[in-house]
């Protein structure tokens, strides 16, 4: 039998609303006991010294693109599925926008079959129409009995209304969410970045918050009239967060996510590395194409109010919007890269500034990042519990680290973090009998 103590951690569990100190024994991938404000007397067993450690439910990520099949040279979903673990992700939603699209129900199949074995879960979501053209609807029925948890045709927005009418209709007939990339093509035409004061200096097309609102206010339109389950995704605009705001006001079925790039940097990452607080500027890197991502890094009054959205619920949930590009997509000029930005293994740190600065406290953090986006897509998941499966990361919150390519296991290294320091950080994820241990942890583990 394998036995491992995580002794002293800080325990945050919103399925149990515990935050305390403890102990957790896990026997043979699953939860044997959890001992709140005493430790727990355990013989042979292997014990790691969690002192100044958060330990919490790994967390769940709604909004991923793992590449496969069709661009394996930008991620696979086991190099995914290994940047997700090194992210303390266990849950993961891939989007359908690869080659071919997963638009029927062999190919969400595939894609859970092709997870196997890699520890985590992957959850399709299938494409709204077929090859995401936007013109003929996908089998929805099929497609959620092979396993698809959601539909989106996300990197593209469905500009024809009646079809995103009728996906809300099946959407409230099967109970699965449309998850929505809300950006009218005609507002955001040939733009690459936030249409604002950065575009202009910089002399760069603009795409402007009108281009996402006025998609967020038909979305909601078509939820509040069909009954169907909207689900904004990536939201950067504060009038995107004020219109979801009412429309749960007066109870349409929608849920949003909110990714850690919207909410930490701002348009001026565009021509260089910033503080996130205060925008001043630390290092100039005009057009720094790794910070060029749909929809766009927006001025520091949408990041507000994006920030504003987490902390009262109007925004639901953390996710990634994992990107990940080669070097061939992003060593160009800005007008021509590829949007996108690879998220899943610095999601943490970029999580923890907001409880950092006290904006949200550590229980809401890990909230966002486990019982509300499985939640919002009626994603089984769990928590720190006895009897359970061990599903777990163990992250120290003020570990320093350098963002560097060869520190992210993900194949898709672009981000505009590369080079510069991050606080907080995973040491390990547990994920049943699966485990990732950071090299970092090695020396606080004993042997019994
Ligand atoms: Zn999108």
């Amino acid at each position: 039998m394998s036995r491992l103590l995580l002794s002293g951690a800080r325990i945050v569990c919103p399925y149990t609303s515990i935050d305390s100190t403890g102990d957790v024994l896990i026997e043979d991938g699953r939860v044997a006991a959890v001992c709140i404000g005493k430790s727990l007397d355990v013989d042979q067993a292997e014990s790691v010294d969690c002192k100044g450690l958060v330990l919490s439910p790994a967390f769940v990520d709604v909004h991923v693109h793992l590449r496969e099949p069709g661009e394996e040279h930008k991620e696979t979903i086991a190099s995914g599925a290994s940047a997700a673990l090194a992210g303390g992700f266990t849950t993961i939603c891939a989007m359908p926008n690869t080659n071919p699209a997963i638009d029927n129900s062999r190919l969400v199949r595939w894609v859970i079959d092709r997870a196997n074995g890699t520890g985590i879960r992957v959850l399709p979501i299938g494409a709204i129409t077929i090859a995401r053209q936007g013109k003929v609807p996908v089998d929805y029925e099929a497609m959620v009995k092979a396993g698809a948890v959601a539909f989106s045709d996300d990197g593209s927005p469905v500009m024809n209304s009646r079809m995103m009418r009728l996906a809300l209709l099946y959407s409230r007939t099967l109970g699965v969410p449309i998850s929505s990339h809300c950006e009218d093509t005609e507002l955001s035409a040939k733009g690459c970045m936030h249409d604002g004061a950065v575009s202009a200096r910089l002399g760069l097309p603009g795409i402007p918050a009108s281009a996402e609102e006025a998609m967020i206010y038909r979305d909601l339109s078509l939820a509040a009239e069909t009954g169907g389950h909207i689900h904004i995704a990536h939201v950067s605009t504060s009038g995107g967060v004020e219109a979801i705001r009412h429309a749960k006001k007066i109870g349409v079925r929608v849920t949003a996510e909110a990714t850690p790039h919207h909410f930490t940097f701002t348009d001026e990452w565009v021509a260089g590395w910033r503080d996130s607080s205060t925008d001043r500027c630390l290092s100039i890197s005009a057009y720094d194409t790794n910070a060029k991502v749909n929809p766009p890094l927006r001025s520091r009054e949408h990041v507000e109010a994006v920030i504003d959205g987490l902390v009262d619920g109007t925004i639901d949930a953390i996710a990634t919007d994992h990107a990940p590009h080669s070097v061939l997509e992003k060593d160009c000029p800005f007008e021509e890269a590829a949007f996108g930005i690879s998220g899943l293994e610095t999601a943490l740190p970029l999580s923890l500034e907001l409880v950092r600065t006290g904006r949200i406290s550590m229980m809401k953090m890990v909230s966002l990042l486990t019982i509300s986006p499985a939640k919002a897509f009626g994603i089984d998941h769990w928590g720190i519990e006895e009897g359970r499966d061990a599903n777990l990361v163990l992250f120290d919150p003020n570990l320093k680290w350098t963002v560097t390519p060869s520190a992210l296991l993900s194949k898709g290294k672009n981000t505009p973090l590369i080079g510069r320091q991050v606080m907080g950080r995973v040491l390990m994820t547990i994920s049943g009998n699966k485990r990732y241990v950071r090299e970092e942890l090695k020396a606080k583990w004993k042997q019994h």
